[in-house]
């Protein structure tokens, strides 16, 4: 069966078993090595979720609960807007701008736009990579800390500490793979979501989830639950809440309906429940933890502090017989979802969701609509 489908710079591509054909957006003929990386790199994960090409399975570790378990990695990428020709979300496919003077751990890196026949030095070496100047003129790196002659610049970059080297490799793969390359991979046993950058094997890193990395510099529990009870006087007494518990938790996050580890959950007071128990906000020491570990240090007091004043004001929309925050946050995720599942297959899923759901009514039903019909026929039979 043929694939038809587009690229991020609008190249159209018809995949049929091992034949490929290409057309930029003129309709001109092209080869594989005239791609562009971006283009080379996104034609390799659909091809691989299309199954025309096979991917090898990959162990993965969950962030929250720390299980791992075996993914094949783009098996759970969506290609419906490589296939709808719908690559235009501002943010998920935008460009890079490849001309910019870029900071790569602190180190001023300039770059060039790379095709595949022009990165065939660096797409054929082995691994690890040995940086030689072909290679260096491979990556299309033209300037390196003011340094701009490739052997000066791969000399730099074998002499680079690991920080600055993962700087550098960062804005090599934000240039050459376009943020839509990522696939969401749900725990099996919490749910939490890993997001697996894909094609999974990429130059300049092993896209290996070993161990986890220590974090450095974050609180003890016992620290942030001091913190805690430090600062959640005072929301309460501004929202004029009393009757709610507070408690940090150590163990896995609580995750939304996209599989987001939560900082915060708030569960509505259930006085009919086996346990019956009054409302509860709960913190999650993990997912504060895990934002440290991500996004580097923050200010935890006023993080926390918005976690519970946030929480609360479920609370309040619980009291009032009406939560606007929860309703906005389950379209927030509608949203998102569309953005990466496409317009037209979005809309698909929801027509074969209603289809199946008419379906199943019918067969649940059709004896009741049966004698309904026989009883109409003999109804109108008799009144003849
Ligand atoms: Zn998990
Ligand atoms: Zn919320």
């Amino acid at each position: 069966m043929a694939h038809r489908f587009v690229l991020p710079s609008g190249v159209r591509v018809v995949l049929d078993g091992a034949r490929l054909e290409l057309r930029d957006g003129r309709g001109h003929p092209l080869q594989k090595s005239e791609l562009s990386l971006s283009d080379f790199h996104s034609l390799t994960a659909v091809a691989r979720r299309l199954g025309v090409e096979t991917e090898a399975p990959q162990t993965i570790r969950c962030g929250n609960c720390g299980a791992t378990w075996d993914v094949v990695p783009c098996s759970r990428f969506e290609v419906g807007p490589y296939l709808d020709d719908e690559l235009d979300d501002p943010e998920l496919d935008a460009d890079f701008d490849i001309d910019a003077e870029h900071d790569a751990g602190g180190l001023t890196l300039r770059l060039e736009p790379r095709t595949v026949g022009q990165a065939r030095a660096l797409l054929e070496a082995p691994s690890p990579l040995d940086v030689t100047p072909d290679v260096v003129r491979a990556l299309g790196v033209v300037e390196l800390d003011g340094e701009t002659s490739p052997e000066g610049i791969a000399q730099l970059l074998a002499a680079l500490d690991d920080e600055t080297y993962a700087g550098f490799a960062d804005v090599w793969e934000d240039a050459h793979y376009p943020p839509r390359l990522v696939a969401p991979h749900p725990c099996p046993e919490c749910a939490a979501v890993e997001w697996l950058p894909i094609p999974a094997e990429r130059e300049l890193s092993v896209g290996a989830m070993g161990e986890a990395m220590p974090v450095h510099g974050f609180p003890s529990f016992d620290e942030v639950e001091m913190l805690v009870r430090e600062v959640a006087p005072d929301i309460y007494a501004q929202l004029e809440i009393g009757e709610v518990s507070l408690s940090l938790l150590d163990g896995p996050a609580e995750v939304d309906d996209a599989g987001e580890p939560l900082l915060g959950s708030y569960l509505p007071p259930d006085p009919d429940a086996l346990l019956p128990h009054g409302a509860e906000v709960r913190l999650y020491y993990r997912s504060f933890r895990e934002m440290w570990r991500n996004e580097g240090p923050y200010d935890l007091r006023a993080e926390v502090s918005e976690t519970i004043a946030h929480e609360l004001t479920h609370h309040l929309g619980y009291l009032a017989g009406d939560d606007p925050l929860d309703d906005d946050e389950r379209a927030a995720i509608g949203d998102e979802l569309v953005r990466r599942v496409g317009r037209s297959e979005a809309e698909r899923r929801a027509t074969h969701a209603f289809v199946q759901d008419l379906t199943t009514f019918w067969r649940r039903t059709w004896v009741v609509w049966v004698i309904a019909a026989v009883g109409a026929v003999a109804a109108a039979v008799a009144s003849r």
